[in-house]
């Protein structure tokens, strides 16, 4: 008997895009917006429930898993400091990009001057870099997962997966734990991901119905702006990095992430697609001890797109203001927007609070923020791709200088 050739991933979720896409504009048109809130995205929304529900287990044990996988700390720490290598040139070029196109629209009259919106907002201040880096240690192990704090959820991991490698034999029994805890939760995560088409399509239906018309509107060049600088990222960032690091040529790395793509773009959450990125970047050849360690830091701090966006949208927010950046004021949203991007949770909207972090430290009014809320959404669904592409592609070069280092020992 035939056997019948079912549909790739990859393939289902761009067909399940598409058709999202059709389906909200034909609802736009039709002026039934409602519909697709009321009726298509509380399945979207189940879906992501599923994600968030499946992201604490799957970052503590994936980074376990990955941290014993290496068999010693002195490993774990090699991985660690070429990770956040990576992470903190992209994000430094991301910014710069960001404020060298937002420059370019600004001084060429491109970007409107809105009026100040009525609507006020809370500002989220810097707390100073002791308090964040006091935050990051839980006092209460549990109380980190009941908040899905990322950050603690990474350091709780790394700490039980030093002490098991530390323990050595007498870890045992642990290991055996966290290894069949975490076959469980890869099927689980294999279920879930099966069903990303359905989330797909629900939720592109949404924000084409009910967005439509702001993406005519008077913040389109800022979009268009915001997505040039994601796509310039991407091209010259990711695709030389991963040709000359990680020795893949860009074709098939866009070509092996844009399943990961198409879902961080409509989930708009970098932590939600964890699951897909892990596939994309060990079919593309990433180490699963490598990934099980990048990919879940990534997702919590390293946000190129949304250093983009943050830069692009601060000169934006202050040519409404009325003011001119200096080349210091630049300098200052370099180093606040790479923080705030760090600071960023991977979940929808959660650039657009650290942004008011950029802006209050500039002095621009944070109620301005309310000229581009309601389109953040459409902000938000390009930087989190890029998120999380940045996040694999780091995978892949840290993979491939792994291997080389490992080759210069052994030789
Ligand atoms: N939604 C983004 C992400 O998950 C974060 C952001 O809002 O910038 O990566």
């Amino acid at each position: 008997m035939k056997k019948k050739k079912s549909l790739s991933l990859p393939m289902q979720i761009l067909i399940a895009l598409i058709a999202g896409v059709i389906v909200g504009f034909i609802c736009y048109k039709a002026g039934v917006a409602d519909l697709t809130a009321n009726y298509l995205k509380p399945f979207g929304d189940i879906f992501v429930n599923l994600l968030k529900f499946i992201v604490v287990p799957v970052v503590l044990l994936s980074m376990i898993e990955g941290i014993l996988s290496m068999g010693d700390l002195r490993q774990v720490g090699s991985i660690g400091w070429k990770t956040m290598a990576y992470f903190t040139c992209t994000t430094a070029v991301a910014c710069v990009i960001g404020l060298v196109l937002g420059s370019l629209f600004n001084n060429a009259g491109l970007f409107p001057v809105l009026a100040p919106p009525t609507e006020a907002f809370e500002v989220k201040e810097f707390s100073g870099f002791m308090e964040v880096l006091v935050g990051m240690f839980p006092s209460n192990l549990w109380k980190a997962f009941f908040d899905a704090n990322m950050l603690q959820v990474i350091v709780i991991a790394l700490f039980f997966g030093g002490a098991m490698l530390a323990a050595g034999e007498k870890s045992k029994a642990c290991r055996e734990v966290v290894s069949s805890l975490y076959a469980v939760v890869d099927q689980l995560m294999g279920f879930i991901i099966r069903l990303s088409p359905i989330g797909v399509f629900t939720y592109m239906a949404w924000v084409v119905a009910t967005q439509g018309a702001e993406i005519l509107g008077s913040l389109a060049l800022v979009l268009l702006c915001a997505y040039i600088g994601y796509f310039v990222h991407a091209i010259i960032i990711y695709s030389s990095t991963v040709r000359v690091f990680a020795g893949i040529s860009p074709v098939t790395f866009f070509k092996g992430v844009a399943a990961a793509m198409m879902f961080g773009f409509t989930s708009a959450s970098s932590a939600a697609t964890l699951p897909v990125s892990k596939e994309c970047a060990e079919k593309l050849g990433a180490d699963k001890e490598v990934s099980a360690f990048v990919l879940p830091l990534g997702a919590t701090i390293n946000m190129d797109g949304t250093a983009i966006y943050q830069c692009v949208t601060a000169i934006f927010l202050a040519t409404c203001v009325g003011m001119n950046l200096t080349l210091s004021q630049m300098v200052t949203i370099v180093i606040t927007a790479t923080l705030a991007s760090i600071g960023t949770a991977g979940t929808p909207g959660s650039g657009l609070i650290m942004l008011t972090m950029v802006l209050s430290t500039l002095n621009i009014p944070v109620d301005y923020i309310g000229l581009i809320f309601a389109v953040d959404r459409l902000f938000d669904m390009g930087r989190t791709c890029m998120n999380i592409t940045g996040d694999i592609s780091c995978s892949l070069c840290v993979t491939r200088w792994q291997q080389k280092s490992k080759q210069r020992h052994n030789a």
